[in-house]
């Protein structure tokens, strides 16, 4: 267990909770009572502050409006039946983040020191997990730069920041999505990798045209052949052909690493189901599809775990993917993982972190 240091809590004066709709909890809309705010300035980390969640103050020069400093990470906490809280793997979203710091020329906060900055107001907050089976505490931290300054050069000064949401059960509908020929998400060389809000923002006009077409979410290609198939808007693809779990190698830096698609794999492992990370072209899935060697796909990410794929558009065609009542391998991949998560099943790959 690490150490709490440099952590001032204020408490906040009146507590939210009692205000909050538990059969009707729309994803990141509702806010717990707390945030930490840690700033970056004279070259060092402040000392981190827990107090009530509001609003930050912003310079109008602010460096990270204007030239887009700025990186988040997404993870969750779950309360078992016995009450423990669980982080999932956080020592991975520290890892990522300070990927993403040094890509974006920000300042790298120690992969411990993240952790217990998010453990501590995980603790804080800590009854507005619900553990009743599907509901979890999402956790945001993010860091932006915040010099007052017109000019292209990276910040001196940052603010990193972690408010939680409590969410219910992300309803895992199957989704439609369209192979993107066209947009590209991230090129090789640039910041696809890193989790960048650019990234994003780039991203919702391609996506708007796709659901305008009733999709879903697209599933991006590589920025120069556009014929490899990347991953999905905040989720990495997956596919089961012929027995295989196959999915697209992380080589290339224009794809996310996933911490939902590694522990997939992990477990893929774990039961002898064979894993291949290499390149998938588009051709490879859509004959895979048509001639039913293919029998499951899913999107991999924090927020939805799984999100089994019902429809692929490709060109002018609607491709159906088989029944996701049968799909096996997704059914035990969530049972397994809920279970792991909510400590209904001994965690032998060591992948929580009680807070
Ligand atoms: C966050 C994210 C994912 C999923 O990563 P997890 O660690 O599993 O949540 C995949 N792709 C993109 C682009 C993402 O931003």
């Amino acid at each position: 267990m690490i150490k709490t240091t440099n952590i001032k809590v204020t408490p906040a004066q009146t507590s939210k909770l009692s205000q909050v709709d538990w059969e009707k909890l729309p994803f990141g809309r509702v806010f717990s009572d707390h945030m930490l705010v840690m700033e970056y300035t004279d070259g060092e980390w402040q000392e981190a502050e827990i107090k009530e969640f509001g609003d930050l103050p912003m310079h109008p020069a602010e460096s990270a409006i204007h030239y887009g400093q700025s990186i988040f990470e997404g993870l969750k906490a779950n309360k078992t039946a016995e009450g423990d809280i669980l982080l999932f793997r956080p020592e991975m979203n520290a890892r990522r983040f300070a990927e993403s710091s040094k890509r974006m020329c920000m300042p790298v906060i120690p992969e411990e020191m993240f952790v217990e900055c998010v453990r501590k107001l995980v603790e804080i907050d800590s009854n507005w997990i619900n553990s009743e089976p599907g509901f979890s505490l999402y956790i945001r931290p993010f860091m932006y730069a915040i010099d007052p300054y017109v000019g292209i050069r990276p910040s001196d000064s940052y603010r990193f920041v972690i408010f939680t949401c409590p969410v219910g059960a992300y309803y895992s509908e199957p989704v439609n999505v369209k192979i993107e020929e066209f947009y590209t998400r991230a090129a090789a060389g640039g910041v696809g990798r890193a989790k960048v809000a650019g990234n994003y923002g780039s991203s919702m006009f391609p996506a708007k045209i796709g659901q305008e077409l009733g999709f879903h979410q697209l599933l991006w290609t590589d920025a120069k052949t556009h014929t490899f198939i990347e991953e999905s808007g905040t989720m990495n693809i997956m596919l089961m052909i012929d027995g295989v779990l196959i999915t697209p190698s992380e080589e290339s830096d224009t794809i996310l690493r996933g911490i939902t698609k590694r522990s997939v794999i992990e477990l893929a492992e774990s039961w002898g189901i064979p894993v291949e990370e290499r390149k998938v072209s588009i051709a490879e899935l859509i004959t895979a599809i048509k001639d039913g060697s293919l029998t499951e796909v899913f999107g991999a990410g924090t927020a939805a775990t799984i999100a089994p794929i019902a429809k692929i558009g490709y060109r002018d065609e609607i491709l159906e993917m088989p029944p996701v009542e049968g799909r096996e391998f997704s059914n035990r991949v969530v049972e397994t993982m809920n279970n792991i998560k909510s400590g209904k099943e001994p965690d032998v790959f060591g992948w929580t972190l009680k807070v």
